[in-house]
């Protein structure tokens, strides 16, 4: 044993360099990341427990309290230092208490040189040094910056110093090395103590997003949110401790659905539930339904049909002709059939549409052939290329469908609800939000487009195959152009006019998360159309810019199928029984999709015979969307 070690001393921290980054010898882990260890902490620690704008709010003499796990370096310590600074600059005095907790501290010769890395903190680093207590145990009190900063390092193991410090946290920075390596800091008792020193409205941050750290302090009262990491790291863990106390949770009564999501797939369930006489409780995080990828002003009822007639092909044609039924009933209020032309406007469409025409025969109310000039009688306007008729489909203006259908009496609509976590309890599930609200019910749905994947308590190492595909659609005035009267599909489509303008779209932005409509955006879906019908354009920048438009965002799977049914975990672990289910991955074909799946999701909830076979419905199982991931270290 090093004399160094004996009480009151210290065990000093053993360390690796790599490159000037330092690694614990002991727990085989980085004390900060390679990849930009200060924006890291920045992300991590600092803006996801909203340190900026929180510093920015105190007022004269107020303080904050910042409580880490684990000192290491210091690193995110001098960051939360800085930002302190920056955002205090020209604010009435404030203080900022950082306490911290170290069993193996860093000899003040290590803790020069790793600082060393960060010439941008040199000045705190320096400040930071010249007061760096001996390696004895027990609390150390720094007063920095005159007493504007004040450092409790409490060097003792983590059990040791939440059981003897008395504090209460405004914020919370996790940092002990991963829970793999070092399950010590992780420990339950460990979890408590944070929650014995925060108080209603205390966050937290963690760079992990271990399940069983999220249950632990999802237990200890924190409503807790998996979100997206930094960096190459998927994801991480935010929480905070509910300023309501935690009965004001809704209680969906008993024999009811939870239904998460009122776009155009949690409505039509809703609706089809509440007609086979099943109340539902039907939340969303907007103020009213259909209004994040189901909200376009317009949209058609399409689908392309595949060259074999396979269960894909029969599942889009079943659930095309079962859409076209279940609408009729709203015709004219938020359904028009004026029948849809799919134009094949390039080689290879023309191809895929004679190969497709050789090999199958639909009766004519489902589909036609159709010359350009019968095309262009049908449309009213000119047109180039030859295409399939389908008389029956027509355009929805999907926001108002998502509002009717959602209006029942057996339908509890509960808005500016936005769900963060959701928790199987020994009965059912506990929704919680970010605002603290919970919501219980025993079945629950999620079905909230493209932010689905995070509300499913997937196991570890696993992640669920959705993804976001940013859509932008433009309105044409009508007195820009001539629109249609049927709508026409090609490359992009444009819809008939309706108060004045007519709807054409969607970009496809794979990579793009802008939640505004672009100017690009607008040129791209304008000259598409003008290729498709040359009654449109030449499009010059003045009209593009009077242009209006909106983006949403489809939720797509991997194999572009949709998912509806019992979530299945890997490995079977959980089954039909649980109560609860996914109704996504509905990409931009949500109107023909939804109909038919919600009513094989009424069937499936309420015990009666499913209207999909099951070479069909394994089509669209949950099971599918399973993707394993490397786990995370520091
Ligand atoms: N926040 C640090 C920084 O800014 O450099 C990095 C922290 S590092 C990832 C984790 C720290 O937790 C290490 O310094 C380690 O010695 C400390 N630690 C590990 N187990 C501990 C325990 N049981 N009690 C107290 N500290 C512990």
């Amino acid at each position: 044993m090093p004399p160094n070690s004996q009480p009151p001393a210290m065990t000093p921290a053993e360390l690796t360099w790599h490159d000037g980054v330092p690694e614990s010898t002991r727990f085989g882990d980085v004390y900060f990341s390679r990849d930009d260890g200060l924006a890291e902490t920045r992300y991590v620690f600092i803006e996801r427990n909203r340190l900026p704008e929180r510093f920015q709010a105190l007022g004269q003499n107020e303080h904050f309290v910042i409580a880490e796990t684990g000192f290491g370096t210091g690193l995110n310590f001098l960051a939360t230092w800085a930002e302190w600074r920056a955002q205090r600059a020209d604010k009435a005095p404030a203080k900022l208490h950082f306490v911290s907790v170290e069993r193996y501290p860093l000899t003040h010769a290590d803790l020069e040189q790793a600082l060393s890395y960060w010439p941008e903190l040199a000045p705190l680093a320096q400040e930071l040094l010249d007061q760096y207590p001996p390696l004895i145990q027990g609390t150390h009190r720094l007063l920095l910056e005159g007493g504007a900063i004040r450092l409790t390092l409490y060097f003792g193991d983590i059990l040791d110093a939440w059981k003897h410090l008395e504090f209460v946290a405004d914020a919370w920075f996790l940092d002990g090395f991963a829970p793999a390596l070092n399950p010590d800091m992780w420990l339950e008792t460990a979890i408590q103590q944070v929650r014995q020193h925060s108080r209603p409205g205390t966050t937290l941050a963690t760079f992990t997003a271990v399940g069983r750290i999220r249950r632990a302090l999802a237990d200890a009262g924190f409503a807790m949110a998996k979100v997206t990491g930094f960096g190459r790291k998927r994801d991480m863990l935010t929480g905070e401790l509910p300023v309501e106390p935690a009965n004001t949770a809704i209680q969906a009564p008993a024999g009811s659905v939870v239904i998460l999501g009122a776009g155009i797939a949690g409505t039509t369930l809703a609706r089809n539930l509440a007609e086979r006489g099943v109340p539902v409780m039907l939340v969303d995080a907007a103020e009213s339904p259909g209004r994040a990828a189901s909200g376009n002003p317009q949209g058609a009822l399409y689908v392309k049909l595949g060259i074999e007639f396979n269960d894909q092909t029969e599942l889009a044609t079943t659930a095309l002709t079962f859409s076209q039924r279940f609408y009729k009933r709203w015709q004219g209020e938020f359904w028009h059939p004026t029948g849809l032309l799919q134009l094949a406007t390039s080689e290879a469409e023309i191809n895929r549409q004679q190969r497709f025409l050789g090999r199958n025969r639909y009766p004519a109310e489902v589909l036609q052939p159709v010359t350009a000039e019968e095309a262009s009688r049908i449309a009213g306007l000119p047109l180039a290329h030859d295409g399939l008729w389908f008389p029956r489909s027509g355009w929805l203006k999907p926001g108002r469908a998502c509002s009717v259908l959602a209006d029942h009496p057996l339908i509890r609509q509960v808005f500016g609800f936005e769900a963060i976590s959701l928790e199987r309890r020994q009965h059912g599930w506990v929704v919680r939000s970010t605002a603290g609200e919970q919501v219980t019910g025993e079945q629950v749905v999620i079905a909230a487009g493209h932010k689905s994947g995070a509300l499913v308590p997937v196991p570890d190492g696993y992640k669920l195959n959705l993804k976001p595909i940013r859509g932008q659609v433009s309105e044409i005035p009508a007195q820009a152009t001539s629109l249609p009267e049927v709508v026409i599909c090609g490359h992009k489509y444009v819809n008939p006019v309706d108060h004045g303008s007519g709807v054409t779209g969607a970009t496809f932005d794979l990579r793009d998360d802008n939640p505004e409509p672009t100017l690009e955006g607008h040129r791209e879906n304008l000259t598409e159309l003008a290729a498709m019908v040359p009654g449109v354009g030449p499009v010059d920048d003045s009209l593009l810019s009077t242009l209006t438009g909106r983006v949403a965002f489809r939720c797509s799977t991997h194999d572009y199928q949709p998912v509806a049914g019992a979530y299945q975990a890997p490995g079977g672990q959980r089954g039909d029984g649980d109560g609860l289910y996914l109704f996504t991955g509905l990409g931009s074909k949500g109107l023909v999709w939804a109909p038919l799946l919600a009513e094989f999701l009424g069937d499936l909830l309420c015990g009666q015979p499913r209207c999909l076979p099951r070479n069909i419905s394994k089509r669209i199982a949950t099971g599918r969307l399973h993707r394993q991931f490397v786990t995370e270290s520091r």
